[in-house]
């Protein structure tokens, strides 16, 4: 009988894994003390023209829309692997990203839409964002107040959004905003249309925006997807993240650890190297427990979406429990380093910073929990399953 469930790499998803690994280490790593020197004196991590070079090499060695269809000119390696390359990318801190993607929402656009909005974007000549929470809507989504009137061939919006991650430097934005009578509405808005932004400092290197509408004036052409559908588009655009979140968490926490346990082998106390005592050994073995399970959920979720099965339910899953992993994983790793954890010579504390919004944005914890009881509550998912 042939093995029905098979953990392994194929020789071509090893190979594309160990090609990332090899990129990562050789020209992404390298920019680490940049990145810190960069960030601690308040300009960005990387410039665009340091990005771009990047992006660059990368597409030379086939590194390119990992997930855009081939007709796009990507190399469509489909959600597993683009959850194994997502591990690779978290092993650093450097906040690199290879080129050639776009939202998958922008595929929904008309043939007009995606000449003007998707393939620039794929071509890295614009840049998007994603708005849909507002300062009295995050969780509660579908209670967003920002308005579309019609006013002939154009819809007029006003309205405020806020955290929104590329809002101070993209150059259109999918927005969501309700188009009365018709109901939640996305539309594709260039920011010479007249919405502003405004950066918001965070704790971490996130560094969101709030956005201004006021008598925004959008032809009706710019409607993405139907009139009244906005709510599912949104809905596709965050599902898309679920499990490519814990993904690079789980690479981040590998690394880490792999410092935890390299920095016990060495720091002597009381005698001996704080690796022989059991507190610390417990610490890095829980650690390993909680990545290998995160790894395995975060896998399965995608696997779900490659197989084309409804994978709501363990993404959900993958993203509570990852964010939860990292969280812990950043704490104990900080905790095995003492003192010098704290301090800013090491670039955990800004792990430790950049990890805390994995519990809160897409869908906090709480939001998480909530989605996973109320499935099994009303049976949209049901216990004692493998696979189906
Ligand atoms: C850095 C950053 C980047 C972001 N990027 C984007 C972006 O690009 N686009 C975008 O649209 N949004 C973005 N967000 C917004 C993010 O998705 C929201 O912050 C998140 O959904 C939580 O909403 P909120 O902040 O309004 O918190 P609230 O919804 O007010 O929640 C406050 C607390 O109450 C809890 N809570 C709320 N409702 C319930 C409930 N029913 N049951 C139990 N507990 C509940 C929450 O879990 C949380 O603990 C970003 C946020 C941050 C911080």
């Amino acid at each position: 009988m042939e093995a029905a469930v098979d953990f392994s790499l194929s020789v071509e998803e090893r190979q594309i894994r160990d090609t990332v690994r090899a990129f990562v280490e050789r020209e992404v790593m390298p920019l680490e003390p940049d990145v810190l020197r960069n960030e601690r004196a308040g300009r960005p991590a990387l410039g665009p023209d340091v990005v771009r070079e990047l992006q660059d090499k990368a597409r030379k060695t086939g590194l390119w829309g990992i997930n855009t269809p081939e007709e796009y000119g990507g190399a469509a390696l489909g959600p597993i692997m683009s959850a194994i390359i997502a591990m690779e990318l978290g092993r650093t801190f450097v906040p690199f990203v290879f080129g050639g993607t776009a939202d998958n929402i922008l595929y929904a656009g008309t043939e007009e839409q995606k000449r003007r909005y998707l393939i620039p974007t794929i071509e890295g000549e614009r840049r998007s964002c994603f708005a849909i929470t507002e300062p009295g809507a995050g969780s509660d989504a579908r209670n967003i107040r920002a308005r579309a009137v019609r006013d002939g061939a154009e819809w007029v919006i006003n309205g405020e959004k806020t955290f929104i991650t590329g809002g101070s430097e993209a150059d259109f934005v999918m927005v969501f905003a309700v188009a009365e009578p018709y109901g939640v509405t996305c539309f594709l808005v260039d920011r010479d249309m007249g919405w502003t932004s405004e950066p918001i400092p965070t704790m971490g290197q996130w560094g969101p925006a709030s956005l201004v509408f006021q008598d925004v004036r959008v032809p009706e052409e710019n409607i993405l997807g139907e009139l009244g559908k906005g709510f599912e588009l949104a809905m596709q655009w965050i599902g898309q993240g679920r499990y490519m979140i814990p993904a690079r968490a789980i690479g981040s926490a590998e690394r880490m650890l792999g410092m935890a346990i390299e920095y016990a082998k060495i720091r002597k106390s009381m005698g001996q190297a704080i690796a022989g005592y059991q507190a610390i050994q417990w610490m890095i073995a829980d650690s390993q427990v909680e990545i290998e399970a995160a790894k395995w959920l975060t896998l399965y979720a995608a696997w779900r979406v490659q197989q084309g099965l409804d994978a709501r339910h363990a993404a959900s899953i993958a993203k509570l429990n990852g964010a939860v992993m990292a969280n812990q994983v950043v704490d104990r790793v900080l905790q095995i380093h003492g003192g010098m954890g704290y301090t800013k010579e090491l670039p955990i504390e800004r792990w430790y910073r950049e990890l805390r919004l994995l519990r809160i944005f897409e869908g906090t914890d709480e939001i998480q929990r909530r989605t996973i009881a109320r499935n099994l509550i009303k049976g949209h998912a049901r216990l004692g399953t493998i696979g189906e």
